[in-house]
């Protein structure tokens, strides 16, 4: 009896649940089309040195746009990919897309591209970064890693040898949203990387009156710790000029946030990147501010 009233409990919810489930599956039917249908992109994101506001490179950031649902976030696409093994294939042709588009930008620009955990653990990341590379005619030193704590802990051993691989190739190493995984520093000490990059939940508090005293002692702890460590730290999410200020007086490298700029489809970071490099990087941004607003 106890089981029956349990069910009956459960049965307002199951309608909603199934059909929760049902939209994954047909997301999913539709995601494993999305790659030969040409409907991912790869967008791009601006990366500023705090110290000198000069361009450095961009984040690529991959989008969807669906036929009927238009543009879907990867917050909800990527793990149906990480799931389902799609990220492989995707993550493959992220590399290459965002390596041929980087080739064509002015000066020694970098691009930083995300490869998750399965990715990670489960394809040949050494063969496919090898691959962008040749066939994008890309100088290595300009392609840059980034990976999440989630993807490094599973095996150490794996992947210390897996980074130490890439780097040999002269890439460089970010740890993407750092301070948000089950951190363990006995092997941050051990990992190659390159830098560390300062999650945007402590970034979007540096300026709060209430919050802001204990998020600048978190990012300042993650800096001194980075800088101990030889290793970069990039601030992502700078929104205002108040957070990029704090962060810039800390001695943190880089920077990344709506405040500079969001993720530009191909076309206009090609427009931005020839603007910045003739004119620098304030008309650009003006010319960018300009043309997505009519
Ligand atoms: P992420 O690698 O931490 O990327 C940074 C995210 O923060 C991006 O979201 C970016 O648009 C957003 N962001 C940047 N500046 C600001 C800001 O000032 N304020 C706010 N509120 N957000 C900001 P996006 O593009 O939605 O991507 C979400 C996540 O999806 C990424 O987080 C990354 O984990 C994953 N992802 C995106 N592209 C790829 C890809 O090509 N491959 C893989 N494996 N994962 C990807
Ligand atoms: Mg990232
Ligand atoms: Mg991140
Ligand atoms: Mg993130």
């Amino acid at each position: 009896a106890a089981k029956a009233a349990g069910r009956d409990r459960l049965m307002p919810y199951e309608p909603a649940l199934q059909q929760e489930a049902q939209d994954r599956l047909s997301l999913l039917a539709d995601l494993r089309q999305a790659l030969d249908s040409g409907e991912l992109e790869m967008h791009y994101q601006p990366q500023i040195e705090l110290a000198s506001g000069q361009l450095i490179g961009f984040e690529a950031l991959m989008r969807w746009r669906h036929p009927t649902r238009g543009l879907v976030p990867p917050s909800v696409f990527i793990p149906l990919a990480e799931e389902s093994g799609l990220i492989v294939a995707m993550g493959a042709w992220a590399l290459l897309v965002a390596c041929r588009d980087a080739a064509r930008w002015p000066g020694s620009l970098r691009v930083a591209v995300n490869v998750s955990a399965h990715q990670f653990e489960r394809s040949p990341l050494e063969l496919h970064v090898i691959e962008a590379l040749e066939r994008s005619g890309l100088r290595a030193d300009r392609l840059e890693v980034e990976l999440t704590e989630s993807a490094l802990l599973q095996d150490n051993h794996r992947a210390i040898d897996l980074l130490t691989r890439l780097r040999a190739l002269g890439v460089r190493i970010a740890l993407d949203d750092f301070g948000t995984g089950f951190s363990s520093l006995a092997y941050l000490r051990r990992l190659p990387l390159d830098q560390l990059k300062i999650d945007r939940a402590f970034i979007a508090d540096l300026d709060h009156a209430r919050a802001g005293a204990r998020a600048r002692a978190i990012v300042s702890a993650i800096h001194d710790l980075a800088q101990a460590l030889g290793l970069h730290t990039v601030a992502e999410g700078i929104e205002t000029v108040g957070q990029q200020d704090v962060l810039a007086e800390m001695g943190c490298s880089i920077g990344q946030g709506f405040l500079f700029a969001q993720a530009l489809p191909r076309d206009a970071t090609q427009a931005f990147v020839e603007l910045a490099h003739r004119e620098g990087l304030a008309a650009a941004r003006e010319a960018q501010l300009e043309s997505s607003h009519g």
